[in-house]
């Protein structure tokens, strides 16, 4: 296929703010894609080389791109320059640039297939050593000297990482389900093989070779990631012990950086939350593991927490960013060691444990961790009543823990991979307080500063995450809580994300001054929530024509750069806090919820 084909479509997608049309138009790109290349069809349409844990990285500054302009059309860095100001989009000047270039070119060169394209960056990613910078400038003129304008532009886009089309993994799933699998009804198979795999390409791959049928034999496997489990939440233990059948696994919830470990013999490999290899930031970690889990292969997923080096006593999650940088982590490791609490197992000597009951899981997790000062699984208690469910609750708080999970421990309580779900139930400390639970939110938009915030965003726009519809649904507009430092930092994030109009996967009646693909996630806490005709969040669910909004939002100062997007706090979270907190009011006082 030529790499043309691929340019047209990228084009048509990122004109539409329609979901459907963006879904079909893919759907009908790969339908045309062969066995061999629909793999890094799928992996170049989400601006990368292969799936998120497999860290190939292009990772070409802006400076470099220019250069890389000015080489291939022959212009000097300062005539791009201004054009990317104008433009203010690389891929966008390259485009222009290049057009002037092919109008003044006679001779014509054989057009770029997608191979070319993948082969070329694959290899460009993995050039290193002493002069690869000009090595890889040489591979990436080569390209862009063949490529049209168009081609040029998403090039471009790609390597510096400014694609941005934000095709969600569910719109990727409808779509190959669309082109290959008769319609959106194959979304489940392929839906649970990604989970399992996590990678897109993979699915995508086996799709178009072995069809459904391949697809659905598809099974856990060392090295690929699973996606995470995710808990509803529920405010009171006696509406816990009800949803989960009178009886659970109370588990302590640990305020560290969840950590999925892959062990094969003696290696380890950790993936985060957002399965991005985070081994070489946990070498103690790593050998904890290695030391203390009993199966030659094995998939476990623990809470790292940090602790403090001389008490031993447990550190809030915010320490771990002391880990989050290339070089000196020897020293962050002895200045603020970590424990590991390990809560679950997903795999073990060849057997995929995922679709296995609660307590099979941990019986065997129970058999396979050899416990040590350092590594424990979760402190837990089979609980049957409300008041040892406040008692273990308690207990978790006062040693430091963020509250309590509360599993499910029926028949059917499977690991339900990539979904939030009611097997699994968190209960937290900031519930009991008078304010609303903290959330988390997407930036989805902002609106410019003024006066001493001129040059900054003044203000976001936050939003919540509709599982259901896959859509992210505002619910406040926060500018309050940010210190000059936090504003600056939050610009020079979110401009990364920049998009030209309201996102797809984006509902809003608010218009911003700016507009996001929804990826940063911040930790806010408000005083209420309200009734709102101008917020999306859970439109219509308590009244017609209303959404739900977030009243006096305040930056907490937690960035969560553990959380993607869809990590974000679920608008039926939300709701579930705007009527817990109604119950609250009516049993105090009969005042009725404001309206803003
Ligand atoms: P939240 O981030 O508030 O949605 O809570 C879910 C997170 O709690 C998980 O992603 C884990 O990182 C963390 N966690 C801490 N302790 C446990 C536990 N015992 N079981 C499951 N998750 C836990």
């Amino acid at each position: 296929m030529q790499f043309s084909r691929v340019a047209e479509v990228y084009e048509s997608i990122e004109a539409t703010t329609k979901r459907l049309e963006m879904t079909d138009l893919l759907a009908d790109l790969l339908k045309h894609a062969s066995k061999k290349i629909i793999d890094k069809i799928v992996y170049l349409t989400q601006g990368r080389l292969g799936p998120t844990f497999s860290s190939v990285e292009m990772g070409i500054a802006e400076k470099l791109a220019i250069q890389l302009v000015a080489r291939t059309t022959g212009k000097d860095n300062t005539e791009i320059q201004m054009s990317l100001t104008k433009t203010g989009d690389i891929g966008e000047t390259a485009e222009l640039l290049l057009a002037k270039k092919t109008q003044s070119t006679l001779f014509k060169t054989l057009p770029l297939t997608v191979l070319d394209v993948y082969d070329t960056l694959d290899k460009m990613a993995h050039t290193s050593g002493t002069g690869s910078m000009e090595r890889k400038m040489g591979l990436l003129s080569g390209l862009l000297a063949r490529a049209t304008p168009k081609e040029g532009k998403y090039l471009i886009r790609i390597v510096t990482g400014n694609l941005r089309l934000g095709i969600a993994d569910m719109t990727m799933l409808d779509s190959m389900a669309i082109a290959y699998g008769g319609g959106k009804d194959a979304r489940n198979a392929l839906e649970r093989a990604y989970n399992i795999s996590s990678d897109l390409g993979k699915v995508a791959g086996i799709l178009v070779d072995e069809g459904l049928e391949g697809v659905s034999k598809f099974r856990v496997s060392l090295g690929n990631p699973i996606r995470p489990m995710m808990a509803e939440r529920l405010s009171t233990p006696e509406e816990i012990l009800k949803k989960l059948g009178g009886r659970c696994m109370a588990e302590f919830k640990y305020d560290g950086e969840r950590v999925q470990a892959h062990k094969n013999g003696n290696q380890v490999t950790l993936f985060s939350r957002r399965l991005e290899r985070i081994t070489e930031q946990y070498p103690d970690a790593v050998e904890l593991l290695r030391k203390h889990l009993r199966a030659e292969k094995a998939i476990v997923e623990a809470e790292c927490v940090a602790v403090n080096s001389k008490t031993g006593e447990l550190r809030p999650f915010q320490e771990l960013m002391h880990r989050r940088r290339k070089y000196g982590v020897k020293e962050a490791m002895a200045e603020h060691p970590v424990s590991l609490f390990v809560f679950d197992v997903l795999y073990a000597d060849g057997e995929d444990y995922t679709l296995e009951p609660y307590s099979k899981r941990h019986s065997l997790l129970e058999g396979i961790v050899l416990e040590g000062e350092r590594i424990k699984t979760a402190e837990s208690l089979l609980v049957e009543n409300v008041e040892d469910l406040k008692r273990f609750f308690k207990r978790a708080v006062e040693d430091g823990c963020e509250g309590i999970m509360c599993k499910s421990v029926n028949d059917d309580s499977v690991y339900q991979a990539g979904a939030r779900g009611w097997l699994w139930i968190k209960f937290k400390r900031d519930y009991q307080s008078e304010m609303i639970d903290t959330v988390d939110l997407a930036v989805v938009g902002a609106f410019h500063g003024r006066g001493k915030r001129a040059g900054v965003y003044g203000a976001f726009l936050l939003a919540a995450y509709n599982q259901k519809t896959d859509s992210f649904e505002t619910v406040t507009k926060c500018g309050t809580g940010f210190t000059d430092e936090d504003l600056a930092k939050m610009k020079e994030m979110v401009d990364k994300h920049k998009i030209p109009h309201r996102h797809p996967r984006v509902e809003s009646m608010i218009h911003a001054d700016v507009w996001f693909e929804p990826s940063i996630v911040i930790e806010v806490l408000g005083a209420e929530i309200t009734l709102s005709p101008v917020h999306a969040a859970a439109m219509n669910s308590i009244r017609k024509g209303s959404g739900l909004a977030i009243r006096f939002p305040r930056f907490t100062g937690k960035y969560r750069p553990e959380r993607s997007a869809e990590d974000s706090t679920t608008t039926a979270e939300v709701l579930g806090m705007y009527q817990n907190q109604l119950r609250k009011l009516k049993g105090s006082t009969q005042d009725k919820p404001t309206r803003s």
